[in-house]
């Protein structure tokens, strides 16, 4: 059973002792709901390091839209049992009050690359992401520390966050897992309804198959999706959607991005 750390001053006592008897700490961040895509991260995170954190915290900071939060899945015990089965040795669950003293008075910020993409469709964002993984981080202080390229964007601010702040430790990019059919596993595909599930694995297939943007933007609009964008940028596609499909006849937004 892994250890339970409900709030900042546990965690770090633990990390303390941790760090004092020379033991690496490997750190995987999610917002729960863990699927096949989560346990990539921490079966990597458990091979390269003596001690792995788990931490599941659904950072209200990061949503700005007030449904997306609400319906955010939270299955926390069965997450538990999945870190016990792969060898987490603690995992971190603070509540709101406990990891934002602050109460979000201070944020961390960055400029260009976080107001594009999902940045532009989800003002504030991405502050949310970098404000909550540097208190995460400064909190279970890892060596190395987890991130999926399913949320490739994500991976890229926070590479460049540690880099521009001098921060001592590695970040490992984790490739994306999918479903058989394509779709990039995800913790909101939960919500999608039979008709929405059997549509969501268009996203990866259309983005892998057209020839530019525009036609795959067209194809994904075809097929029912709202668009929100489909960008090339280097070697690399990305794309994020909508639909109503689900089971509660809200929208879920759905991103994924591929190899070019
Ligand atoms: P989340 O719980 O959605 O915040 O995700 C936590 C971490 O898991 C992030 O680093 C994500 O990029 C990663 N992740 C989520 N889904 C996948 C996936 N299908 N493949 C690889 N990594 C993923």
């Amino acid at each position: 059973m892994p250890k339970i750390f409900k709030n900042p001053a546990e965690m770090i006592a633990a990390r303390n002792e941790w760090l004092g008897s020379g033991l690496t700490i490997g750190f995987v961040p999610t917002m729960g709901a863990l699927h096949e895509g989560h346990e990539a991260l921490i079966k990597q995170a458990r091979s390269d390091n003596k001690i792995v954190v788990l931490s599941i915290f659904v950072n209200p900071t990061q949503f700005n839209q007030k449904e997306d939060f609400e319906k955010y899945p939270n299955t926390l015990e069965n997450d538990i049992k999945i870190a016990e089965s792969l060898g987490v040795d603690a995992v971190f669950t603070p509540q709101y009050h406990d990891i934002y003293p602050d109460n979000y008075r201070y944020v961390l910020a960055e400029n260009e690359f976080s107001k594009k993409l999902c940045g532009k469709d989800r003002p504030g964002h991405f502050d949310g992401v970098l404000t909550i993984v540097m208190k995460l981080f400064n909190i279970v202080k890892p060596c190395k520390a987890y991130f999926g390229e399913k949320d490739f964007q994500q991976l890229e601010l926070i590479k460049g966050m540690v880099s521009a702040f001098f921060m001592d430790l590695e970040i490992i990019p984790v490739a994306i897992v999918r479903e058989s059919d394509g779709l990039a596993k995800s913790s909101r595909n939960v919500r999608l309804n039979a008709d929405g599930r059997a549509l969501a694995p268009k996203i990866y297939q259309i983005i892998s198959n057209s020839k530019n943007t525009d036609l795959a933007s067209e194809e994904l609009t075809k097929a029912g999706f709202v668009v929100d964008y489909v960008t090339d940028i280097g070697n690399r596609r990305f794309v994020a959607v909508k639909t109503k499909l689900t089971h509660d006849g809200g929208e879920v937004r759905l991103i994924d991005n591929v190899k070019i």
